[in-house]
């Protein structure tokens, strides 16, 4: 592997290329080491080779490295801001950045303002522009780019020094060119109206040289320095959970998550604190106040009974929380996500219906979205889950069959276990030994089937049973007993009942 320092020497070479063929000056093109994911030790060592800016997209993860490093005595670092800005995480970029290039609506540039500490000079923004018309959410479109340079010149703790974009992520580098080259026309363009309008911000490993060819005067480089970056956990680690409720369904998501979640982001609220201990001694943290608990959220499990969620709803709604940009994960039995939108006035929420073998990571989780849960937050709840076992996703209908099948279903496995137990006591075996049997054949069938995946069930109950020899005698009792008939009576009981939950709540 390449050392940061090798790699620095490189990108400052291609730089220099990419400079000398633009016909430019080396020293009007700043090179930003972006450390996103990266330790500080990494940041260190960039800095001891004269590198002074470092990049951040994180706002919790960069705070944190950004304090240790003054701590440290690593004072004179220029730390810029560059990634999605979340309204509740403001306060955080506006304390501990110099620069913050991804600015790109009033409500962020009002709240970087407002949260601007006073003994600190103005912060330092730019604009991100969209310049890549799809696959590319963020970045203010540039029809509403002098709306909020007048929104920005209104708040006297900003100062505005220029524009960021990236780059469509495509191999094909005309369009990257071009729409480059469309920035950098726009740059111009309110260059000459702008005091201190200086900073265009193109760039990054892959299109450097074309943001400098384009007069970028700012590449921010990653990859090239520091090495590919191990995404998902720090992702992951960056995602502030909250529980309302500690019960067992509860314990059960935070005991899956934490295997790649830090607990230090998750927040578990209840009305017992003492309840909550064993939550805390796992390094979260623990209050009996729900508001409180689900302000800087961006993920709230509903983890109350059903009877208990409307009150839950309610107070979160008259606390005035702004919930738009919150994932809400309901676990309620029988609770519609209609209920709870109606309740909450949003669409970000999935119903979850995991099941109780999931405690060993061998469970059923249903899950179902509501119209506002995004990609990125269906790839989340998943990841939350993925160790409780299997996630089917559908809609509340299959939902509710998932809830009498694999919900109810363990229960009804319980009595057939139970009824073979007593059957083979009955006959002379001793307790514990029956129950060896029994829960060995049980989970040997389960095995057999998981591991015929191209047999039917069918056929593997065919070929353990020959004609007139003792399984086809047992089995035809079965038949006789109406076995089938009686199965449909159990689910469509169940699912009779979940039906009459969903018109209570
Ligand atoms: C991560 C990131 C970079 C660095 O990208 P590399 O491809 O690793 O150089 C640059 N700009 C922004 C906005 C980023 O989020």
């Amino acid at each position: 592997m390449n050392s940061i320092n090798d790699n620095l020497i490189k990108v400052h070479n291609l730089i220099k290329d990419a400079v000398k063929a633009a016909n430019r000056n080396e020293s009007d093109v700043n090179l930003l080491c972006v450390s996103k994911t990266k330790p500080k030790e990494m940041v260190i060592e960039a800095y001891n080779q004269g590198e002074r800016h470092f990049g951040e997209s994180y706002a919790v993860e960069a705070s944190e490295k950004i304090e240790q490093l003054k701590e440290q005595g690593y004072k004179d670092i220029v730390w810029h801001f560059i990634g999605p800005i979340q309204k509740n995480k403001t306060k955080l970029i506006a304390t501990h950045f110099d620069i913050v290039e991804s600015v790109d609506r009033d409500i962020v540039a009002k709240r970087l303002n407002e949260q601007r500490p006073n003994d600190l000079p103005p912060l330092q923004v730019l604009i991100q522009v969209n310049i890549s018309d799809e696959g590319q959410k963020s970045g203010c479109e540039i029809k509403d780019i002098d709306a909020l340079i007048a929104c920005i010149n209104e708040c006297p703790k900003l100062k505005l020094r220029g524009f960021m974009g990236i780059g469509k992520d495509t191999p094909n580098r005309d369009e990257i060119n071009s729409e480059f080259a469309q920035l950098k026309g726009l740059f111009d363009k309110y260059k000459t109206k702008l005091k201190d309008f200086d900073i265009l911000s193109l760039g990054m490993t892959h299109d450097l040289d074309l943001a400098i060819l384009n007069g970028s005067c700012e590449v921010r480089i990653g990859t090239a320095i520091f090495g590919a970056r191990e995404y998902k956990n720090k992702i992951m680690n960056d995602v502030k959970v909250t529980f309302i409720g500690g019960g067992n369904m509860a314990t059960c998501i935070f005991e899956s998550m934490i295997k790649d979640f830090d607990a230090k982001n998750i927040t578990v609220s209840g009305p017992h604190l003492e309840k909550l201990q064993k939550f805390n001694d796992k390094g979260a943290s623990i209050t009996t106040n729900n508001i409180d608990a689900i302000k800087d959220a961006q993920v709230v499990f509903l983890g109350v009974k059903p009877q208990i969620l409307t009150s839950v709803l309610e107070e979160i709604k008259s606390s005035g929380v702004d919930v738009s940009n919150k994932l809400f994960v309901s676990m309620a039995a029988g609770f519609k996500l209609s209920s709870i939108s109606g309740l909450l006035n949003t669409h970000k929420i999935v119903r979850i219906m995991p099941n109780t073998p999931a405690k060993l990571g061998l469970g059923v989780i249903a899950v179902v979205y509501d119209t506002d849960v995004n990609d990125a937050q269906k790839e989340l709840s998943k990841k939350m889950l993925c160790h409780m076992g299997t996630c089917i996703e559908g809609d509340e209908q299959a939902l509710n069959v998932i809830g009498a099948v694999c919900g109810c279903g363990p229960a009804f496995v319980y009595r057939f276990m139970e009824a073979l137990v007593s059957e083979a006591v009955r006959h002379g075996v001793n307790e514990a030994d029956a129950r060896k049997m029994v829960e060995q054949t049980v989970f040997g069938s389960a095995s057999m089937v998981i591991e015929n995946q191209d047999s039917s069930i069918a056929s593997l109950r065919e070929a353990v049973t020959s004609k007139g020899g003792t399984t086809f005698a047992g089995l035809t009792k079965m038949t006789e007993g109406n076995f089938e008939q009686m199965m449909q009576n159990v689910i469509q009981a169940s699912l009779d009942r979940t039906y009459e939950f969903e018109k209570m709540f």
